[in-house]
């Protein structure tokens, strides 16, 4: 393809830092460059308990163990997501309930939400749809009124700002992650947030196979041992030194994905007037990372043909996430009351555009060229 859907910003600094790491040091999670990276995302998402994990998937699974989700907890999660929202809770024995999205932007229903919620709800899952904020403020009202914990699936959110807080510490706990397709990508990488009081010693320790090491390691206990439940969510340190050099330049690389929004948004204006199709627009007081750039077709033939033309001219367009409410295992957990129809709506129309920070000016060019053409 000519132009690649996911496109990092890796320079040779990046992988001259994963070369130092595997010669001058032992590569095992938890060296000098998960210390720097986890001081670097502390600045980040301004919140000094944040710890560096192997995935996003784990970090979920982490605030599964932490706030001892078991047989039959009811979870309400999107029905748009990445089977990773529900199946870290699924595993535990969660009873997965499906919120459908809004048509506008992509985001968790709230309206929706509030029927679904109460008091049976252990925790409220929202993403973060393409690194633009949702109405975190509403589902943190809803799940306060029903005691539940909010575990913000913030995969696609880091560096990405709603009322100058980043998105994943406004919930109990914040999961991100540094998978090859996201903005800041460590090949594979996660990192999790803990908001809610009291809960992150015991993440050190689950994170550690359930060991209380990271005490050890600080010279808090002679010596270490099984204290507690946990796996290896442990990021090796070849991750964290290709990912340190990306967040030292979290903000700039940000930026270039700003100014590739903009310049899709002025080339492809008019058809966008013209309702040809819907573009991701932020929300008010935020200052999104601009992770994906979508088109909202009128129909699932249009974005068939749109995608096709995109692909036979190599552009890496891609539709998106099939709901999971409809998947084979979803179902295992849906009623007949479960209902979310704008989840399979917008799947049927949806199309992302490489906007990826390691792409030019005359890529994006070239996109909307090739999107300009077409639609007219
Ligand atoms: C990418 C993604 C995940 C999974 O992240 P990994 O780091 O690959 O485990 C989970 N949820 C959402 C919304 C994602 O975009």
């Amino acid at each position: 393809m000519r132009v690649p859907l996911h496109a990092p910003a890796i320079t040779d600094a990046d992988r001259q830092n994963v070369l130092e790491a595997m010669t001058e040091h032992n590569p095992k999670g938890g060296g000098e460059y998960t210390r720097r990276v986890e001081s670097k995302l502390g600045q980040i998402l301004g919140q000094d308990e944040v710890l560096l994990t192997s995935s996003c998937t784990h970090s979920l699974e982490m605030a599964a163990l932490l706030l001892d989700i078991s047989q039959g907890d009811e979870v309400i999660v999107p029905s748009y997501t990445f089977p990773s929202t529900a199946v870290a809770f699924a595993i535990h024995g969660a009873e997965i309930k499906f919120c459908d999205i809004n048509i506008s932007d992509i985001q968790m229903d709230t309206n929706h939400l509030e029927t679904l919620i109460s008091e049976d709800t252990k925790a409220v899952v929202p993403v973060h749809y393409g690194g633009y904020a949702l109405e975190i403020d509403r589902i943190r009202e809803l799940a306060d009124r029903y005691d539940s914990y909010v575990v913000e699936d913030a995969a696609q959110t880091v560096n990405s700002r709603y009322k100058d807080k980043n998105l994943g510490t406004f919930g109990d706990i914040g999961c991100y992650s540094f998978h090859g397709t996201k903005l800041y990508a460590a090949g594979e990488g996660g990192a999790i947030s803990v908001q809610a009081p009291d809960l992150f010693e015991r993440a050190e320790i689950i994170r550690q196979k359930g060991t209380n090491y990271e005490q050890f390691r600080r010279d808090e206990v002679e010596v270490y041992t099984w204290v507690d439940y946990g796996s290896s969510y442990v990021a090796s340190e070849l991750e964290a030194a290709l990912l340190f050099g990306q967040l030292t330049r979290a903000e700039e690389i940000r930026k270039r994905k700003e100014t590739f929004y903009e310049l899709y948004i002025d080339l492809l204006s008019d058809l966008i007037e013209n309702d040809v199709f819907d573009v991701p627009v932020p929300p008010a007081n935020s200052t999104p990372n601009y992770h994906i750039f979508y088109l909202l077709m009128d129909s699932h033939a249009s974005q068939k043909a749109l995608l096709a033309h995109l692909n036979e001219n190599g552009i890496a367009a891609a539709s998106h996430y099939r709901p999971l409410h409809t998947s084979p295992m979803g179902q295992k957990y849906t009623t007949e009351e479960t209902t979310a129809p704008n989840a399979a709506s917008v799947s049927e129309r949806i199309i992302r555009i490489p906007i990826g920070p390691g792409l030019t000016e005359a890529d994006i060019r070239y996109v909307s060229s090739k999107i300009v053409d077409f639609c007219e």
